[in-house]
């Protein structure tokens, strides 16, 4: 049966502004990294990305080597649009990016005009659009101009196939650089899209979080659950099945070691104090400050997705309680 969409789907969800741009996002977003590659059946990833869709959750992220192997997610993507989501395309916010190894040779990653604009052609065709909404530039590019780089980002809006540009993981400087040069050729830095949460903190350290807000940049905050490490299913030793128990996975011994755990089990208090999950405290933690857009979840199940929109439940914290929390997790 084909897909239709919840007629109440805009009732609980909170959207916010990226930056000081036109575009809002919802509070939480969905990213398909690694649970909607090729292994990933169709049923399966339509239970989640519908109900995610149903509960007003209108942006989905992607990138050329999402996967396993790389480019599968934006095909299982694009099969999705073509089936279930086309009539909603208007309704929704589909990003994509390049800048890790996706193809042999010189041009196949990093930041080079010739990588990212075929890249981008790539991704387009997989998922069968015609533009995306939000186009990235993966990693910052030490060894290419960023003029260069950004140019590429600047074609792609003004060439149609892409309605706004974004960075990836780029530090304070080249955030500040790349926002200077885009602007010069008339394209708006949307959005900055690092990692952040409780347990990483970088852009709070190198203050990527205060230029983005000053320079009126949106963030979107990956892994705001350290890739599951934050729901204290490790604390547990209950991770059958999860990234952690994957020997090909990207959770590595350092992300679980016992300095974090004892961090996380004293996070977990604070949650239960206040009616909360440990996942959906990370995501209100993220979301307190005003300069984060959204936080960019990813769930291999539906309760998770289920557990992690709880979050709009309760999204305030006191001061005492990222008091407590700052205490309980920074190094
Ligand atoms: P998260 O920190 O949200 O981690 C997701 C994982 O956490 C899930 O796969 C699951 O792990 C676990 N999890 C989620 N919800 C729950 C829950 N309620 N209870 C228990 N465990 C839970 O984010 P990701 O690391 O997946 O990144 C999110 C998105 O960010 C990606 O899909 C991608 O779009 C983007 N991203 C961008 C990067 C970039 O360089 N720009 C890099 C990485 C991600 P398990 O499968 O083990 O159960």
């Amino acid at each position: 049966m084909t897909y239709r969409a919840d007629n109440a789907r805009y009732d609980n969800m909170q959207y916010r502004r990226s930056g000081r741009s036109g575009l809002k996002l919802p509070v939480v977003s969905l990213g398909l990294w690694q649970n909607f590659g090729g292994t990933r059946d169709y049923p399966g990833a339509m239970d989640i990305l519908g109900y995610a869709f149903d509960n007003g959750i209108t942006h989905f992220d992607l990138a050329n080597n999402y996967g396993p192997p790389a480019g599968s997610s934006e095909e299982l993507f694009g099969r999705v649009l073509a089936r279930d989501f086309r009539p909603y395309r208007d309704e929704m916010i589909i990003s994509t990016k390049a800048g890790y190894n996706m193809w042999p040779g010189p041009y196949g990653e990093w930041g080079s005009r010739k990588y990212l604009l075929a890249s981008l052609d790539q991704s387009l065709q997989r998922m069968g659009l015609d533009y995306v909404d939000i186009f990235y530039s993966h990693r910052y590019d030490p060894e290419t101009p960023l003029e260069e780089t950004m140019g590429a980002l600047a074609h792609a809006v003004t060439s149609g196939k892409a309605l706004y540009v974004g960075i990836s993981s780029y530090p304070e400087q080249e955030t500040r650089e790349a926002h200077r040069i885009l602007k010069e050729m008339g394209v708006a830095l949307t959005i900055h899209q690092p990692s952040y949460s409780m347990i990483n903190r970088w852009i709070e350290k190198d203050s990527t979080i205060e230029a983005c807000g000053e320079l009126g940049i949106g963030m979107i905050a990956f892994s705001p659950l350290a890739q599951g490490v934050l729901s204290g299913k490790y604390n547990s030793g209950n991770m059958a099945g999860t990234r952690g128990d994957n020997p090909n996975g990207t959770l590595r011994a350092s992300h679980i070691e016992p300095r974090v755990l004892a961090a996380v089990d004293k996070v977990g208090a604070i949650a239960r104090a206040r009616g909360q999950t440990m996942v959906q405290l990370a995501l209100a933690w993220v979301l307190r400050r005003a300069e984060m857009t959204s936080a960019l979840i990813g769930v291999r199940t539906l309760e998770q997705l289920k557990d992690n929109l709880g979050v709009l439940n309760n999204l305030a914290l006191s001061d005492e309680e990222v008091a407590a929390i700052d205490a309980a997790t920074r190094e």
